[in-house]
């Protein structure tokens, strides 16, 4: 196998590369190499896979602290556990929108950095269909731990009424000792007794028990971009829960979309599929049938004359916005299917017995159809 490379060379950064440098280099990287952009190729996936595994360590300020110390060789071996760093899947929606951040966040739970950090939060949010053709501003309402209004997040009913926190003496952070291999390291935390903010209150405000947060309902505006997919993570930066800790930074909100279903189209990306059942006359005769449309001009198919049931009619630029490029649309597909009447006048069946009669003149003997039926299913 051959040695690993260094996580600065595998993002082509410097050593001294910031958070933001990081930040772009993976996500430049990471969307040339995405599987979605290089399907079957292997050599792409394993240099996906490689530069997730720098990107994660690196942008950890812990994890690369530790990186810069002792490289690949760290005492305690690999940070990812005893199997090594497995992969991780991302959508290339989540490289656009910078909801990756939330994946390799979720690493190394136990860092400190996490500790001060208020939870990230997921709701679910139906968007009519019309929305991933024309985008939509939407709001919804969402229930979280937010900061009391009562107290601003001191958790104290009046001020002035705390006293020095007994556990960190009013320094409202405790160090501890703990061992990494056969290294001491001091690690400093956050004290929880007062919430790292060194004071603890004596006259707890009432409408939060003197936790300095409450649940609260807030109302959240967020768009909806043309061409969204069910599925899509908007992420809303500081808007989920508010920390525990006073000194903390809040979590993220995600809002997971969800598009309501079309009464008759079936997505495919932004190619749209439909069915079209038609009679035999207008399979036999050719017909255009014209339709209400998503982006508001009649949707027209023209089915030439003599098509069978199963073959399909695409209409170019009809369909969703891409998502990955604004300006183009996918294709409606149409695929023709025969309906006929369950209940038959009998004049009518006269006629199609006539029509019978013709037609099994004008088509090749039964065994050729069948032959020809199969050879151009087995060449498709
Ligand atoms: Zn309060
Ligand atoms: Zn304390």
């Amino acid at each position: 196998m051959a040695a690993k490379r260094d996580y600065y060379e595998v993002l082509g950064i410097d050593s001294k590369a910031s958070e933001s440098e990081i930040k772009n280099a993976f996500r430049s990287l990471a969307r040339k190499y995405h599987p979605d952009k290089n399907p079957g190729d292997g050599e792409a996936e394993s240099k996906f896979k490689e530069i997730q595994e720098a990107y994660a360590i690196l942008s950890n300020s812990d994890e690369r602290k530790n990186y810069d110390m002792f490289g690949h060789d760290r005492p305690g071996g690999s940070p990812f556990g005893s199997s090594g760093f497995q992969g991780v899947d991302i959508s290339f929606d989540d490289l656009f929108s910078g909801g990756f951040d939330s994946i390799f966040s979720q690493f190394f739970g136990g860092s400190q950095r996490n500790a001060s950090r208020g939870s990230d939060l997921l709701v679910r949010h139906m968007v009519p269909f019309q929305a991933a053709m024309d985008g939509a501003d939407d709001e919804m309402e969402i229930e979280a731990l937010r900061e009391c209004s009562i107290c601003s997040g001191t958790g104290s009913s009046k001020s002035g009424g705390s006293k020095e926190c007994p556990s960190c003496r009013g320094r409202g952070r405790i160090d501890e000792i703990s061992m990494i291999g056969p290294f001491r390291q001091r690690v400093r935390k956050e004290c929880s007794p007062c919430r790292g903010s060194g004071r603890i209150v004596s006259d707890p405000c009432k409408s939060c028990m003197g936790r300095g947060r409450s649940l609260q309902t807030n109302r959240v505006k967020f768009s909806v971009f043309p061409g969204i997919i069910s599925g899509t993570r908007l992420r809303m930066k500081g808007q989920g829960e508010t920390p525990n800790l006073v000194n903390g930074e809040p979590g993220d909100l995600y809002i997971e979309i969800e598009v309501e279903p079309h009464p008759w189209f079936e997505r495919d990306g932004s190619d749209l599929l439909m069915s079209l059942p038609l009679s035999f006359a207008d399979l036999s005769l050719g017909t255009t049938v014209k339709i209400p449309h998503i982006d508001s001009n009649t949707l027209e198919i023209v089915i030439p004359a003599g098509s069978s049931p199963g073959e399909t009619i695409s209409i170019l630029g009809r369909g969703l916005p891409s998502n990955r490029s604004k300006t183009r649309r996918g294709s409606v597909i149409a695929v023709l299917k025969l309906q006929l009447p369950s209940k038959q006048s009998r004049s009518m069946t006269k006629k199609i017995k006539e029509i019978r009669d013709q037609m099994e003149k004008e088509l090749p003997p039964i065994e050729k159809r069948i032959r020809d039926e199969a050879s151009s299913r087995r060449n498709s």
